[in-house]
Protein backbone atom coordinates (compact mmCIF):
# COMPACT_ATOMS: atom_id res chain seq x y z
CA UNK A 1 0.00 0.00 0.00
CA UNK A 2 1.18 3.57 -0.76
CA UNK A 3 1.65 5.98 2.20
CA UNK A 4 1.33 9.72 1.28
CA UNK A 5 2.55 12.71 2.59
CA UNK A 6 1.48 14.00 5.65
CA UNK A 7 1.17 17.44 3.88
CA UNK A 8 -1.64 15.62 1.50
CA UNK A 9 -4.08 15.49 4.53
CA UNK A 10 -3.92 19.55 4.23
CA UNK A 11 -5.03 19.87 0.98
CA UNK A 12 -8.47 20.68 -0.23
CA UNK A 13 -10.82 20.55 -3.37
CA UNK A 14 -13.31 22.41 -5.31
CA UNK A 15 -16.64 21.13 -4.56
CA UNK A 16 -17.76 22.03 -8.33
CA UNK A 17 -15.97 19.03 -9.70
CA UNK A 18 -17.54 16.90 -6.69
CA UNK A 19 -21.43 18.67 -7.47
CA UNK A 20 -20.80 17.58 -11.08
CA UNK A 21 -20.31 13.85 -10.98
CA UNK A 22 -23.34 13.86 -8.69
CA UNK A 23 -25.49 15.63 -11.61
CA UNK A 24 -23.29 13.00 -14.41
CA UNK A 25 -24.90 9.98 -12.41
CA UNK A 26 -28.36 11.61 -12.49
CA UNK A 27 -27.84 12.52 -16.73
CA UNK A 28 -26.41 8.72 -17.24
CA UNK A 29 -29.97 7.53 -15.52
CA UNK A 30 -31.75 9.57 -18.11
CA UNK A 31 -32.54 12.46 -15.96
CA UNK A 32 -32.09 16.29 -17.61
CA UNK A 33 -30.01 18.36 -15.35
CA UNK A 34 -29.46 22.53 -16.05
CA UNK A 35 -25.93 22.91 -14.95
CA UNK A 36 -25.80 26.04 -12.78
CA UNK A 37 -22.83 25.16 -10.81
CA UNK A 38 -19.93 25.22 -13.13
CA UNK A 39 -17.65 28.83 -12.97
CA UNK A 40 -17.26 29.39 -16.28
CA UNK A 41 -18.55 31.54 -19.64
CA UNK A 42 -20.98 29.49 -21.48
CA UNK A 43 -19.90 31.37 -24.78
CA UNK A 44 -17.17 29.74 -27.24
CA UNK A 45 -13.67 31.36 -27.58
CA UNK A 46 -13.40 34.21 -30.40
CA UNK A 47 -12.74 32.51 -33.92
CA UNK A 48 -9.86 34.48 -34.18
CA UNK A 49 -8.44 34.02 -30.71
CA UNK A 50 -8.64 30.29 -31.88
CA UNK A 51 -7.08 31.29 -35.93
CA UNK A 52 -4.26 32.54 -33.96
CA UNK A 53 -3.24 29.44 -31.88
CA UNK A 54 -3.77 26.96 -34.61
CA UNK A 55 -1.73 29.10 -36.86
CA UNK A 56 0.91 28.88 -34.15
CA UNK A 57 0.81 24.97 -34.07
CA UNK A 58 0.76 24.54 -37.88
CA UNK A 59 3.66 26.98 -38.14
CA UNK A 60 5.65 24.77 -35.59
CA UNK A 61 5.53 26.69 -32.56
CA UNK A 62 5.16 23.52 -30.60
CA UNK A 63 8.53 23.93 -28.38
CA UNK A 64 9.42 24.97 -24.84
CA UNK A 65 9.49 28.57 -24.52
CA UNK A 66 10.71 30.32 -21.47
CA UNK A 67 9.64 29.57 -17.98
CA UNK A 68 8.15 32.86 -17.28
CA UNK A 69 6.66 33.42 -20.93
CA UNK A 70 7.88 34.91 -24.67
CA UNK A 71 8.75 37.97 -24.03
CA UNK A 72 5.96 39.30 -26.31
CA UNK A 73 3.09 37.75 -24.50
CA UNK A 74 4.44 39.44 -20.93
CA UNK A 75 4.85 42.28 -22.94
CA UNK A 76 1.06 42.67 -24.36
CA UNK A 77 -0.20 41.54 -20.72
CA UNK A 78 2.32 44.28 -19.20
CA UNK A 79 0.57 46.94 -21.79
CA UNK A 80 -3.10 45.77 -21.37
CA UNK A 81 -2.90 45.38 -18.11
CA UNK A 82 -0.85 48.74 -16.97
CA UNK A 83 -3.00 50.95 -19.41
CA UNK A 84 -5.90 49.60 -17.08
CA UNK A 85 -4.66 50.06 -13.69
CA UNK A 86 -2.97 53.15 -15.07
CA UNK A 87 0.73 52.76 -14.32
CA UNK A 88 3.38 51.46 -16.74
CA UNK A 89 4.37 47.86 -16.03
CA UNK A 90 7.79 46.43 -17.02
CA UNK A 91 7.35 42.74 -18.96
CA UNK A 92 9.74 41.42 -16.28
CA UNK A 93 6.86 42.05 -13.63
CA UNK A 94 4.77 39.44 -15.58
CA UNK A 95 5.11 35.60 -15.04
CA UNK A 96 2.71 33.54 -17.80
CA UNK A 97 0.91 30.19 -16.23
CA UNK A 98 -1.24 27.51 -16.79
CA UNK A 99 -4.30 29.88 -16.15
CA UNK A 100 -4.31 32.20 -13.32
CA UNK A 101 -4.43 29.14 -10.29
CA UNK A 102 -1.18 28.46 -10.25
CA UNK A 103 -0.49 32.30 -9.22
CA UNK A 104 -2.52 31.43 -6.12
CA UNK A 105 -0.41 27.85 -5.03
CA UNK A 106 2.83 30.08 -6.69
CA UNK A 107 2.40 32.86 -4.20
CA UNK A 108 1.48 31.25 -1.18
CA UNK A 109 4.12 28.81 -1.70
CA UNK A 110 6.79 31.39 -2.09
CA UNK A 111 5.67 33.78 0.96
CA UNK A 112 3.99 32.00 3.28
CA UNK A 113 5.98 30.27 6.36
CA UNK A 114 4.92 27.82 8.20
CA UNK A 115 2.96 29.30 11.12
CA UNK A 116 2.54 32.86 8.90
CA UNK A 117 -1.20 33.74 8.89
CA UNK A 118 -2.83 35.03 5.98
CA UNK A 119 -6.63 36.65 6.13
CA UNK A 120 -8.60 35.52 3.14
CA UNK A 121 -12.26 35.86 2.37
CA UNK A 122 -14.91 33.45 3.91
CA UNK A 123 -17.30 32.78 2.02
CA UNK A 124 -14.20 32.60 -0.36
CA UNK A 125 -12.40 30.04 -3.61
CA UNK A 126 -11.99 27.15 -1.55
CA UNK A 127 -8.49 26.57 -2.79
CA UNK A 128 -6.98 29.72 -1.03
CA UNK A 129 -7.58 28.08 2.38
CA UNK A 130 -6.64 24.75 0.86
CA UNK A 131 -3.02 26.22 -0.32
CA UNK A 132 -2.91 27.96 3.21
CA UNK A 133 -3.09 24.41 5.33
CA UNK A 134 -0.68 23.17 2.69
CA UNK A 135 2.09 25.07 3.38
CA UNK A 136 1.95 25.10 7.50
CA UNK A 137 0.03 29.03 7.49
CA UNK A 138 -2.67 29.64 9.61
CA UNK A 139 -5.55 30.40 7.61
CA UNK A 140 -7.17 33.68 9.56
CA UNK A 141 -10.92 34.11 7.20
CA UNK A 142 -12.11 37.10 7.13
CA UNK A 143 -16.15 36.94 6.91
CA UNK A 144 -18.10 38.60 4.09
CA UNK A 145 -21.48 39.10 5.49
CA UNK A 146 -24.96 39.57 3.46
CA UNK A 147 -26.03 42.82 5.59
CA UNK A 148 -22.45 44.47 4.37
CA UNK A 149 -23.59 43.32 0.21
CA UNK A 150 -20.19 40.59 1.17
CA UNK A 151 -17.95 43.13 1.46
CA UNK A 152 -15.32 42.62 4.03
CA UNK A 153 -15.93 44.93 7.36
CA UNK A 154 -12.72 47.12 7.05
CA UNK A 155 -12.57 47.73 10.76
CA UNK A 156 -13.06 43.76 11.44
CA UNK A 157 -10.06 42.94 8.96
CA UNK A 158 -7.63 45.75 11.21
CA UNK A 159 -8.42 43.64 13.76
CA UNK A 160 -7.37 40.21 12.31
CA UNK A 161 -4.15 41.99 11.35
CA UNK A 162 -1.52 40.75 14.17
CA UNK A 163 2.08 40.86 14.35
CA UNK A 164 2.09 37.16 12.61
CA UNK A 165 0.11 37.98 9.60
CA UNK A 166 2.07 37.58 6.20
CA UNK A 167 -0.63 37.60 3.19
CA UNK A 168 -4.25 39.27 2.80
CA UNK A 169 -5.85 37.91 0.26
CA UNK A 170 -8.60 40.03 -1.85
CA UNK A 171 -10.86 38.95 -4.80
CA UNK A 172 -12.63 41.48 -6.26
CA UNK A 173 -15.28 40.96 -7.96
CA UNK A 174 -15.65 37.97 -5.86
CA UNK A 175 -15.98 34.25 -6.03
CA UNK A 176 -19.01 33.06 -5.16
CA UNK A 177 -21.07 36.38 -3.93
CA UNK A 178 -20.07 38.65 -7.06
CA UNK A 179 -19.51 41.26 -4.24
CA UNK A 180 -17.18 44.22 -4.87
CA UNK A 181 -15.02 46.19 -2.63
CA UNK A 182 -15.28 50.37 -3.20
CA UNK A 183 -12.70 52.53 -3.72
CA UNK A 184 -13.10 53.64 0.02
CA UNK A 185 -12.57 50.56 1.32
CA UNK A 186 -9.47 49.70 -0.99
CA UNK A 187 -8.10 53.50 0.22
CA UNK A 188 -8.65 52.17 3.82
CA UNK A 189 -6.98 48.84 3.06
CA UNK A 190 -4.34 50.67 1.72
CA UNK A 191 -3.52 53.11 4.34
CA UNK A 192 -3.60 50.17 6.96
CA UNK A 193 -1.28 48.13 5.67
CA UNK A 194 1.21 50.92 3.90
CA UNK A 195 3.67 50.63 6.71
CA UNK A 196 3.41 47.03 7.42
CA UNK A 197 5.20 44.39 6.00
CA UNK A 198 2.34 41.92 4.71
CA UNK A 199 2.00 41.05 1.06
CA UNK A 200 -1.41 41.59 -0.95
CA UNK A 201 -2.30 38.59 -3.10
CA UNK A 202 -5.23 40.60 -5.72
CA UNK A 203 -7.25 37.77 -7.61
CA UNK A 204 -8.66 40.37 -9.94
CA UNK A 205 -9.82 37.24 -12.49
CA UNK A 206 -13.24 38.74 -12.90
CA UNK A 207 -12.29 42.10 -13.82
CA UNK A 208 -14.05 42.24 -16.83
CA UNK A 209 -17.56 40.77 -15.82
CA UNK A 210 -18.49 44.32 -13.93
CA UNK A 211 -22.01 45.70 -13.91
CA UNK A 212 -22.23 49.00 -11.62
CA UNK A 213 -18.98 50.50 -12.11
CA UNK A 214 -15.53 49.14 -13.76
CA UNK A 215 -13.22 47.28 -11.45
CA UNK A 216 -10.15 48.70 -9.55
CA UNK A 217 -7.14 47.12 -8.59
CA UNK A 218 -5.28 48.10 -5.31
CA UNK A 219 -2.01 48.27 -7.22
CA UNK A 220 -2.97 51.37 -8.45
CA UNK A 221 -2.76 53.11 -4.88
CA UNK A 222 0.47 54.90 -4.11
CA UNK A 223 3.37 52.02 -2.13
CA UNK A 224 0.50 49.19 -3.22
CA UNK A 225 2.58 48.16 -6.15
CA UNK A 226 5.60 47.02 -4.31
CA UNK A 227 3.52 44.78 -1.43
CA UNK A 228 1.08 42.96 -4.47
CA UNK A 229 0.96 39.81 -6.66
CA UNK A 230 -2.26 40.17 -8.88
CA UNK A 231 -3.90 37.19 -10.38
CA UNK A 232 -5.24 37.27 -13.38
CA UNK A 233 -6.17 35.48 -16.81
CA UNK A 234 -7.95 34.63 -19.99
CA UNK A 235 -10.33 31.91 -18.65
CA UNK A 236 -13.38 34.22 -17.78
CA UNK A 237 -12.75 37.72 -19.86
CA UNK A 238 -11.81 36.22 -22.98
CA UNK A 239 -14.03 32.38 -22.25
CA UNK A 240 -11.06 30.30 -22.44
CA UNK A 241 -11.38 28.37 -19.20
CA UNK A 242 -9.22 24.70 -21.00
CA UNK A 243 -6.55 26.75 -22.73
CA UNK A 244 -5.32 27.11 -19.23
CA UNK A 245 -3.94 30.61 -19.52
CA UNK A 246 -3.00 33.15 -17.05
CA UNK A 247 -0.71 35.47 -15.52
CA UNK A 248 0.47 37.09 -12.40
CA UNK A 249 1.62 40.76 -12.35
CA UNK A 250 3.97 41.34 -9.34
CA UNK A 251 7.54 43.53 -8.39
CA UNK A 252 10.35 42.12 -10.21
CA UNK A 253 11.87 39.88 -7.40
CA UNK A 254 8.52 38.15 -6.74
CA UNK A 255 8.31 37.32 -10.56
CA UNK A 256 12.07 35.78 -9.98
CA UNK A 257 10.61 33.79 -7.33
CA UNK A 258 7.91 32.53 -8.69
CA UNK A 259 9.66 32.02 -11.93
CA UNK A 260 11.87 29.21 -10.16
CA UNK A 261 8.30 27.65 -9.07
CA UNK A 262 7.45 27.46 -12.40
CA UNK A 263 10.67 26.21 -13.86
CA UNK A 264 10.40 23.34 -10.81
CA UNK A 265 6.75 22.74 -12.10
CA UNK A 266 5.40 22.90 -15.77
CA UNK A 267 8.71 24.65 -17.30
CA UNK A 268 6.42 27.07 -18.95
CA UNK A 269 3.14 27.61 -20.75
CA UNK A 270 2.54 26.27 -24.16
CA UNK A 271 3.59 28.52 -26.84
CA UNK A 272 0.68 28.60 -29.08
CA UNK A 273 -1.56 29.12 -26.28
CA UNK A 274 0.46 32.69 -25.22
CA UNK A 275 0.31 33.49 -29.15
CA UNK A 276 -3.19 33.15 -28.94
CA UNK A 277 -3.46 35.20 -25.08
CA UNK A 278 -1.43 38.03 -26.73
CA UNK A 279 -4.39 37.96 -29.61
CA UNK A 280 -6.99 37.98 -27.06
CA UNK A 281 -5.37 41.18 -25.52
CA UNK A 282 -4.69 43.16 -28.47
CA UNK A 283 -7.61 42.05 -31.01
CA UNK A 284 -10.98 43.52 -30.62
CA UNK A 285 -12.24 43.56 -27.42
CA UNK A 286 -16.28 44.61 -28.06
CA UNK A 287 -17.31 41.39 -27.61
CA UNK A 288 -16.39 40.86 -23.79
CA UNK A 289 -18.01 43.84 -23.43
CA UNK A 290 -21.23 42.67 -25.26
CA UNK A 291 -20.96 39.52 -23.17
CA UNK A 292 -20.72 41.32 -19.82
CA UNK A 293 -23.87 43.08 -21.45
CA UNK A 294 -25.67 39.48 -21.84
CA UNK A 295 -24.32 38.43 -18.01
CA UNK A 296 -25.95 41.41 -16.78
CA UNK A 297 -29.47 40.85 -18.69
CA UNK A 298 -29.22 36.90 -17.09
CA UNK A 299 -27.93 38.51 -13.56
CA UNK A 300 -31.36 40.47 -13.45
CA UNK A 301 -33.63 37.42 -14.60
CA UNK A 302 -32.13 35.18 -12.00
CA UNK A 303 -32.46 37.86 -9.24
CA UNK A 304 -35.90 38.56 -9.81
CA UNK A 305 -36.78 35.27 -10.48
CA UNK A 306 -35.39 34.06 -6.87
CA UNK A 307 -36.69 36.98 -5.01
CA UNK A 308 -40.01 35.81 -6.37
CA UNK A 309 -39.65 32.66 -4.64
CA UNK A 310 -40.87 32.56 -1.45
CA UNK A 311 -38.49 32.14 1.32
CA UNK A 312 -35.80 32.70 -0.65
CA UNK A 313 -34.01 36.03 -0.81
CA UNK A 314 -31.28 37.21 -3.15
CA UNK A 315 -28.91 40.56 -3.27
CA UNK A 316 -28.05 41.78 -6.96
CA UNK A 317 -24.41 41.22 -7.13
CA UNK A 318 -22.03 44.27 -8.37
CA UNK A 319 -19.88 41.68 -10.93
CA UNK A 320 -18.69 37.84 -11.46
CA UNK A 321 -21.22 35.39 -13.13
CA UNK A 322 -22.60 33.95 -9.86
CA UNK A 323 -25.97 34.77 -7.36
CA UNK A 324 -25.77 33.94 -3.88
CA UNK A 325 -29.50 33.69 -2.41
CA UNK A 326 -30.28 32.98 1.19
CA UNK A 327 -32.20 29.73 1.81
CA UNK A 328 -31.83 30.19 5.71
CA UNK A 329 -35.64 30.14 6.05
CA UNK A 330 -36.05 26.33 4.78
CA UNK A 331 -34.52 24.95 8.01
CA UNK A 332 -31.60 22.61 5.94
CA UNK A 333 -28.21 22.71 5.92
CA UNK A 334 -26.57 24.23 1.96
CA UNK A 335 -25.31 20.74 1.33
CA UNK A 336 -28.69 19.52 1.66
CA UNK A 337 -30.24 22.05 -0.20
CA UNK A 338 -28.09 21.51 -2.90
CA UNK A 339 -28.33 17.83 -3.01
CA UNK A 340 -31.99 18.24 -2.62
CA UNK A 341 -32.71 21.05 -5.70
CA UNK A 342 -29.98 18.47 -7.48
CA UNK A 343 -32.43 15.68 -7.06
CA UNK A 344 -35.43 17.08 -6.96
CA UNK A 345 -35.69 20.14 -9.74
CA UNK A 346 -33.17 18.73 -11.68
CA UNK A 347 -30.65 21.60 -10.98
CA UNK A 348 -26.98 21.63 -9.87
CA UNK A 349 -25.69 24.06 -7.96
CA UNK A 350 -23.12 24.35 -5.19
CA UNK A 351 -23.77 24.46 -1.24
CA UNK A 352 -22.65 28.10 0.51
CA UNK A 353 -20.36 26.12 3.36
CA UNK A 354 -18.25 24.85 0.53
CA UNK A 355 -16.59 28.07 0.04
CA UNK A 356 -16.48 27.89 4.03
CA UNK A 357 -18.74 28.58 6.92
CA UNK A 358 -19.60 31.53 6.49
CA UNK A 359 -21.55 30.59 3.33
CA UNK A 360 -23.44 28.41 5.24
CA UNK A 361 -27.21 28.91 4.76
CA UNK A 362 -26.29 30.08 1.13
CA UNK A 363 -26.49 28.48 -2.42
CA UNK A 364 -24.01 29.81 -5.88
CA UNK A 365 -25.67 29.56 -8.67
CA UNK A 366 -24.02 30.49 -11.31
CA UNK A 367 -25.42 32.40 -14.16
CA UNK A 368 -23.28 31.67 -17.12
CA UNK A 369 -26.47 29.46 -18.75
CA UNK A 370 -28.73 30.33 -21.28
CA UNK A 371 -31.89 32.80 -20.40
CA UNK A 372 -33.88 30.04 -21.36
CA UNK A 373 -32.37 27.31 -18.77
CA UNK A 374 -32.27 30.17 -15.96
CA UNK A 375 -35.83 30.57 -16.63
CA UNK A 376 -36.29 26.91 -16.54
CA UNK A 377 -34.01 26.22 -13.67
CA UNK A 378 -35.94 29.33 -10.94
CA UNK A 379 -39.79 27.60 -11.91
CA UNK A 380 -38.25 24.24 -11.20
CA UNK A 381 -36.21 25.37 -7.63
CA UNK A 382 -39.78 27.23 -7.28
CA UNK A 383 -41.52 24.39 -7.30
CA UNK A 384 -39.43 21.98 -5.27
CA UNK A 385 -39.05 24.13 -2.95
CA UNK A 386 -43.02 24.61 -2.44
CA UNK A 387 -43.06 20.84 -1.60
CA UNK A 388 -41.05 21.58 1.31
N1 LIG B 1 -9.79 32.92 -8.91
C1 LIG B 1 -11.11 32.81 -8.77
C2 LIG B 1 -11.81 33.62 -7.75
C3 LIG B 1 -11.81 31.91 -9.58
O1 LIG B 1 -13.14 31.80 -9.44
C4 LIG B 1 -11.10 31.13 -10.52
C5 LIG B 1 -11.79 30.12 -11.35
O2 LIG B 1 -12.86 29.66 -11.08
C6 LIG B 1 -9.72 31.30 -10.62
C7 LIG B 1 -9.11 32.21 -9.80
C8 LIG B 1 -8.85 30.50 -11.54
O3 LIG B 1 -9.17 30.53 -12.86
P1 LIG B 1 -8.17 29.98 -13.97
O4 LIG B 1 -7.15 29.12 -13.33
O5 LIG B 1 -9.03 29.24 -14.94
O6 LIG B 1 -7.53 31.19 -14.60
Amino acid sequence: RMIFADRMNRLGSETAFEMLAKANVLEAQGREIIHLEIGEPDFPTLPNIIEKGMECLRAGMTKYTPSSGLLEARQAVADYAGKKRGYEIDPQEVVMTAGGKPIMFYAILATVNPGDEVIYPNPGFPIYESVIKFVGGVPVPIPLREENEFRMDIQEFKSLVTDKTKMVIINSPQNPTGGMLTKEDYQEIADFLADRNIVILSDEIYENVVYEEPSFSISSLPHMREKTIILNGFSKTYAMTGWRAGYGIMPKEAAQQIGKLVVNSTSCLAGFTQMACIEALTGPQDEVLRRAEQFRIRRDRIVDGLNAISGVTCLKPRGAFYVFPNIKAFGKTSKEMAEYLLNEAGVATLWGSSFGEYGEGYLRISYANSLENLEKAVSQIDIALKKL
